[in-house]
């Protein structure tokens, strides 16, 4: 007999296949008093323990896949974090100590205290962080009880779809090497970590299904519909048949997507727009190609700077950029020079990071600190430019100052290359990135001496909001639409047009499809963002009309209340 759950529906699409159970083990928790004698060894268990699952979890840190989602990381550093914290690591050494409970007690008196103390949070998102302290509690009790900390979820065969009772960051990094078609969890909320991976990992998955693994058996058929949040449990034929029509109903507009790729992008009242790729390596060029994009609107060089140990030689640059401009041919290639030093580190910098990196030594500011450095990286993208469209792009500006000095050390690279008799172009273009409100609100006297500009949401936005866009802690107030962000758009893109300069974007918010239309309605015509997104947003792109964006942006931008403003941004999507 078929049964129908509901939970939170998180990734988009249909999957059906056999369920596959993670086991989760109960352990029991051993409560007992120790002989006084008994306390050293009890706390060097405990300590133990600690040090076993921070190894584990940072082993698991270390190997994470190069194309998994940049969140995953952050989630795990939060579980180390959570660990390393007293309250975790030293309180329960306290109760060993003074009233004699064995480790595993001690562990769990704190947890309650801990949980009680999450009970009370009022913000939906921070109370959902409880289930992050639960999940590094059960990775220390069960490598005190001697069980293997890590859920098997590698060895999967075709069609199979997980069904666990949750899945930690640490899960999530073996879950992203498996063939899984989907996963279902009986925990999770919609802005819980396990959700916010799934939907960057684009895969159909409910959570929140309560007793899912109770209720399934071990390779049953299974029906996930990460729409609605429904899923059947042995499915009779008559809704088997129904779910496999919409099944190939949303592989066909999966596909219809493809269809796009060499449309172009121009909307029903005839609004031309160009829509580029983000690339780190250059291998990252042939998805772009392969998604449409007429151009690399932004190519993070400082990707080959992170790998080695030592800094890569002019050489080895200069082929990486002129494999990313022959593949481009002659389409525009826009480098940026390394933006290193905040939330990406080299290893030859670690020693010296400023205390607070997010505002110190980091981007231009960091080029021109290291003039060696920043003239090997300009004379390798000048070599490159003799084989197509190169453009450069300056990370992080918060002076003009920084713009004057680039532009003399491009002069006497220039020179110096002209005197060694290798070509390079003399039409390279020169770009700032718009990531800092003092970047955006004084645009205008930075476009005076730049030949474009490109908008980093990414920065743009943790700048302007105070709020560090890798802590997980305040990702709830990292809000694309705020009033603020959007009045600072809105003023850059408004500036370059009316000095007649090319503005690009190429942050996050680029290639969110939800604010495709957004974005057009204030103006934007060059959006760059990761090849994966692109053709989604230009399926928004291309079935929408500036003539009724318009006024609805007008609105947006009016708005105070954030309620206001998601049922605009509704309207405008429809
Ligand atoms: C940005 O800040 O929006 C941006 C594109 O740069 P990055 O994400 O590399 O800091
Ligand atoms: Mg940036």
């Amino acid at each position: 007999m078929s049964i129908t759950l509901q939970g939170i529906g998180i990734g988009g699409g249909i999957a059906i296949g056999y369920a596959r159970l993670v086991t989760r083990t109960n352990i029991e928790v051993a409560h007992y008093r120790l002989a006084p004698e008994e306390v050293p060894a009890e706390i060097e268990r405990f300590e133990n323990a600690i040090r076993h699952t921070r190894k584990e979890l940072e082993t698991l840190w270390s190997g994470i896949p190069e194309n998994a989602p940049a969140e995953l990381g952050a989630f795990l550093s939060l579980h180390i974090m959570l660990l390393n914290d007293h309250t975790l690591s030293q309180e329960p050494i306290g109760l060993i100590e003074n009233e004699y409970c064995n480790a595993e007690w001690a562990l769990q008196q704190q947890l309650e205290v801990l949980l009680a103390q999450f009970d009370e949070i009022e913000d939906e998102y921070l109370r959902e962080r409880r289930s992050d302290v639960l999940q590094v509690v059960e990775r220390v009790q069960k490598t005190l009880a001697g069980h293997d900390a890590g859920t098997h979820i590698h060895e999967c065969g075709a069609d199979c779809i997980l069904v666990a009772h949750d899945l930690s960051p640490a899960d999530m990094v073996l879950f992203k090497d498996s063939r899984y078609l989907a996963f279902i969890t009986d925990v999770g909320g919609p802005t819980s970590h396990t959700a916010i991976l799934a939907r960057s990992l684009d895969l159909p998955s409910v959570l929140a299904l309560r007793h899912a693994r109770e209720l399934i058996r071990e390779g049953e058929l299974i029906v996930v519909d990460g729409v609605s949040g429904v899923v059947v449990i042995d499915p009779d034929e008559r809704v088997l048949e129904e779910y496999r029509a919409r099944r190939e109903d949303w592989l066909g507009k999966q596909r219809a997507l493809l269809d796009i790729r060499l449309s172009r992008p121009v909307t029903r009242d005839g609004v031309e727009v160009e829509l580029f790729g983000n690339i780190e390596l250059p291998d990252d060029t042939e998805d772009a190609l392969e998604y449409g994009a007429t151009g690399i609107g932004l190519f993070r060089s400082e990707f080959l700077f992170l790998s080695e140990d030592d800094l890569p030689t002019e050489d080895e640059q200069f082929e990486a950029y002129r494999r990313v401009v022959q593949m481009m041919e002659g389409r525009p290639v826009v480098i940026r020079t390394l933006d290193l030093g905040k939330d990406k580190v080299a290893k030859w910098q670690q020693e010296s990071l400023s205390p607070n990196p997010a505002l110190g030594l980091t981007g231009i500011r960091l080029c021109l600190a290291e003039p060696q450095v920043f003239r090997t990286q300009l004379r390798a993208i000048m070599r490159a430019s003799a084989y197509g469209q190169v453009k450069l792009l300056l990370p992080m500006l918060s002076q003009i100052s920084e713009v004057r000095a680039t532009r003399r050390h491009i002069e006497e690279v220039k020179a110096q290359l002209r005197e060694e008799g290798i070509p390079f172009s003399d039409d390279v273009e020169l770009g700032g990135m718009i990531e800092t409100p003092a970047a955006a609100v004084a645009v205008a006297k930075f476009l005076a001496h730049l030949d474009y500009i490109s908008i980093g949401t990414n920065d743009l936005i943790q700048y302007t909001m105070a709020v560090d866009r890798t802590d997980d802690a305040v990702s709830h107030l990292y809000d694309p639409l705020h009033p603020a962000v959007l009045a600072l758009i809105a003023h850059v893109i408004t500036t370059a047009d009316r000095m007649g300069k090319p503005v690009a974007m190429c942050g996050e918010m680029a290639g969110d499809p939800q604010l495709s239309r957004l974005l057009l309605g204030l103006g934007l015509r060059r959006y760059s963002m990761l090849p994966i997104q692109l053709l989604k947003v230009k399926q928004q792109l291309l079935t929408a009309d500036l003539s009724t964006i318009r006024p609805l942006v007008e609105r947006m931008l009016a708005a105070e209340e954030s309620d206001q403003m998601r049922d605009l941004l509704l309207e405008l999507n429809r």
